[in-house]
């Protein structure tokens, strides 16, 4: 792969550049320094810059015209994303929508619900979240306990779910519920798409040691969801919930993005900061930026590879465990050189270039994205699993009906 623009795609950076720039004022950028707002003005600011940029024809670039797309390249998307980083636009608003829910109702839902869904999702009309966990199940998913029980043309959702970010913003979630317990566990699964503002719906805020609420317990009390928002068929629910966590996996470190912090960030701030450092230390210094650059750099173009192969027709495979595994990883490198280089003022925010904290934020953040989506030890026994063949754990709690299975 060529790692430089193509002439198309420096044409199409340079249109996106432009249109960024003759929307600016109807965005909400990073450093902007406004007054902070409140929750709720901050949602529908954040809204809003989603929606500028759909009708910009910048959201959802690779998804198919038919579904509110423009039919691009990943590349493309590729290019959007880095320059939405390059003009400070914030994390969109949907990002779970995109980069999760709405691959999981392209690839498994109906016409009806594409045509329902798809253009709203994109235009954050609709703010979507993720209902999988629950206190009892996270790495071993399958093990949930929410039920969906069918009457006639509807089904009945009981059962708690947790950890479930933007719920407390959300209009639509994908529900990963039981609906036969007499089947071996990931055979009785069925997904939905569930209205967030039905009645019995109750969603918990769960305040995060930064003070921030980002995720949600959300519990379901007789929830009444309509048999055509369910979303393949019914014991498929495995299958379709594959499908989200491959996407996950690819979104969050698997495609090669930096997650936050570049390495040429890195590579400023270390410019700045290792003439001051005694000799001993710049010899630290020096491992530890190395060590950094080569995981980042090897994980940025190890995505692009990737990028390449899906945009070619292929399906994020095991290997987006392996992606995400090494994006976190790498990423974890970047923000620890940094704060080593930092010191004191990395709490402080004193660094140079207008630092405002990110360099420590971003390494409090980071073990949380090593857990979600699959953690570091999952991931490992996925790679070991399906990439490099070695023999599984014994489990019995795979072939036997989940009822009788002991918890
Ligand atoms: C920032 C963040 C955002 C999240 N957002 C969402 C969301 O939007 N929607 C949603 O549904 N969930 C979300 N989650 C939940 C996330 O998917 C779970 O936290 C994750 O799957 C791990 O599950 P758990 O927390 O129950 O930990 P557990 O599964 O209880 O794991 C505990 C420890 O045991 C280890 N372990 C477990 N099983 C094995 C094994 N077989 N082999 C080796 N080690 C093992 C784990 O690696 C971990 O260290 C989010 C989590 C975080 C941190």
């Amino acid at each position: 792969m060529d790692f430089d623009d193509t002439p198309d795609e420096a044409a199409f950076r340079a249109r996106v550049r432009a249109l960024l720039e003759e929307h600016a004022a109807e965005l909400v950028h990073l450093d902007a320094g406004e007054e902070a707002a409140d929750a709720g003005e901050q949602e529908q600011a954040l809204r809003r810059t989603q929606r500028v940029l759909a009708d910009a024809g910048l959201v959802g670039v690779s998804w198919a015209r038919e579904h509110g797309g423009q039919s691009g390249t990943l590349a493309q998307q590729a290019i959007v994303n880095q320059e939405l980083a390059r003009a400070r636009v914030p994390t969109l608003i949907n990002h779970i929508g995109l980069g999760m829910c709405g691959p999981t109702v392209v690839a498994h839902g109906t016409p009806e619900q594409h045509e329902r869904y798809l253009a709203r999702l994109l235009r954050a009309e609709d703010v979507w979240c993720q209902l999988f966990s629950e206190p009892g199940s996270g790495s071993d998913l399958a093990a949930l306990r929410t039920t969906a029980v069918r009457h006639g043309d509807e089904w009945v959702v009981n059962g708690q779910k947790v950890w479930t970010t933007l719920a407390h913003v959300a209009d639509h979630g994908i529900l990963l519920t039981r609906t036969d317990a007499d089947r071996p566990k990931h055979a009785g699964l069925t997904m939905f798409i569930v209205d967030m503002h039905a009645p019995g719906v109750t969603v918990r805020p769960l305040k995060q040691l930064g003070g921030q609420s980002d995720f949600n317990e959300v519990f379901f009390d007789d929830v009444h969801v309509p048999d055509s928002d369910r979303l393949g068929e019914p014991g498929e629910g495995w299958r379709v919930a594959l499908t989200t966590l491959l996407n996950e996996r690819v979104a969050v470190g698997g495609g090669g993005n930096d997650l936050g912090l570049s390495v040429e960030s890195l590579a400023a701030l270390a410019a700045e900061r290792v003439p001051q450092l005694s000799a001993e230390r710049q010899v630290l210094a020096r491992q530890a930026l190395g060590r950094a650059a080569v995981a980042a750099l090897a994980n940025r173009y190890t995505g692009y590879r990737r990028y390449t192969a899906i945009s070619k027709g292929g399906l994020p495979g095991p290997e987006a465990s392996a992606g995400k595994l090494a994006g976190t990883t790498a990423a974890k490198l970047v923000a620890d050189a940094g704060v080593r280089l930092l010191g004191d003022d990395a709490v402080y925010g004193r660094g140079p270039d207008g630092d405002d904290g990110r360099w420590q934020r971003n390494q409090a953040w980071l073990p949380g994205i090593a857990i979600a989506g699959g953690t570091n030890e999952v991931l490992r026994n996925i790679i070991g699993e399906r990439v490099l063949g070695l023999p599984p754990e014994p489990r019995e709690d795979k072939t036997a009906p989940f009822d009788g299975v002991r918890r």
